[in-house]
């Protein structure tokens, strides 16, 4: 989680803290999913509590605090976020407790964990600097937690700063938003996140593409690169493109084969970052350009490698068909969290789709 450099899309919005700062004492940052809006929290906590920072505002990296900060040890700094992202935690102590008997990480952020904050808002700091409290994606905070947090931010303790991180806006309490700064932190235009993956990674022509088809969110492109997550979306495209060749039964039984291994290995703190939901979204993606072809709106916006097999399909279906397709994958998302049976529902919407597009 050190990074000791801003990320270069959310240099402006640094700054812009840096100005309007002591204005508020909470701040809701707004940034897309995937493009290091936790990278942004971090430096600007950093920044905060750093003894010795920079005319740019940028931290030390070296003083006390800053050491302090690396160790995962400040006193004055307290991160609220789900149990399952620290399940790979580079401290031992602060990895949630894995194995028989115990509760799985929670995906969710507590009222214990927002309780928790109590005994250090109710004394002084311990450096005599302001205190920082990050909470993110706060979209996670449960109920109980979101109204445990709004009391805090209601009467807020001295020197104390909030910092809120969520991707959906529309998923927090409002009267949560109303107590907060809104930051905007939109994700990288193209060219900046290929510039950055490109010297992280190494250059390839593929970036441009791949972050289109995440939306721009260059840091998730970047970790799902590292994983199986782009060979296994190809492969459920490939057999989409086949058309009603498609064997539905035989991609059911592989998809669920790997959503159950992604799910083992998420646990284990990697894995590839696929689930339902990203199945549903690669099929979302795929009728969004079969659409595109048929009401002849334009080249695809997800999957162009594939036009000739969009426009041969389309030849055999129409909008109708189509639109009705995506009532039913939205219906599915719907039970996406707890299929009873996996590869059943897998089978269901694939044999759908074959169907619909014969
Ligand atoms: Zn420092």
């Amino acid at each position: 989680m050190t990074r000791t450099t801003l990320l270069p899309w959310h240099a402006p919005i640094f700054k812009t803290w840096h100005a309007i700062a002591n204005k508020a004492h909470a701040y809701l940052i707004v940034a897309p999913d995937g493009t290091g809006g936790e990278y942004l929290l971090n430096q600007l906590a950093h920044s905060v509590l750093c003894e010795n920072t920079d005319a740019q505002h940028l931290a030390c990296g070296q003083c006390v605090a800053c050491l302090l900060l690396q160790s995962y040890s400040h006193p004055d700094l307290r991160v609220l976020r789900p149990a399952i992202l620290d399940v790979n935690h580079p401290i031992e102590e602060m990895r949630p407790e894995q194995g028989a008997g115990k509760p799985k990480p929670s995906k969710e952020i507590s009222i214990a964990q927002v309780r928790g904050l109590a005994n250090m808002v109710n004394q002084t700091s311990h450096r005599g600097g302001q205190r920082v409290i990050l909470v993110y994606p706060a979209q996670k905070l449960n109920r109980n937690a979101a109204n445990a947090l709004l009391k805090t931010l209601e009467e807020p303790p001295p020197n104390t700063l909030f910092f809120l991180l969520v991707d959906d806006v529309k998923q927090l309490l409002p009267t949560i938003i109303s107590r907060c700064q809104r930051i905007e932190a939109p994700a990288p235009s193209i060219d900046a996140g290929a510039d950055y993956l490109n010297q992280v990674l190494g250059t390839t022509s593929d970036w441009p593409q791949l972050l289109a088809t995440e939306n721009g969110a260059a840091i998730r492109v970047q970790e799902l690169s590292q994983g199986n997550y782009f060979e296994l979306q190809q492969q459920l495209i490939d057999a989409l493109a086949q058309g009603s060749r498609l064997s539905a039964l035989r991609l059911a039984e592989q998809f669920e084969k790997h959503i159950a291994d992604a799910e083992k290995a998420r646990l284990a703190g990697g894995g590839s970052g696929i689930d339902v939901n990203t199945f549903i979204t690669w099929l979302q993606r795929w009728l969004h350009d079969l659409l595109c072809e048929s009401q002849g709106s334009g080249a695809a916006r997800y999957y162009p490698k594939h036009q000739k097999a969009l426009q041969q399909i389309v030849l055999k279906t129409n909008a109708i068909k189509l639109h009705e397709f995506e009532q039913q994958l939205l219906k599915s998302k719907r039970y996406a969290e707890h299929p009873l049976n996996l590869k059943t529902w897998l089978e269901h919407i694939l044999l759908d789709y074959a169907q619909r597009i014969a």
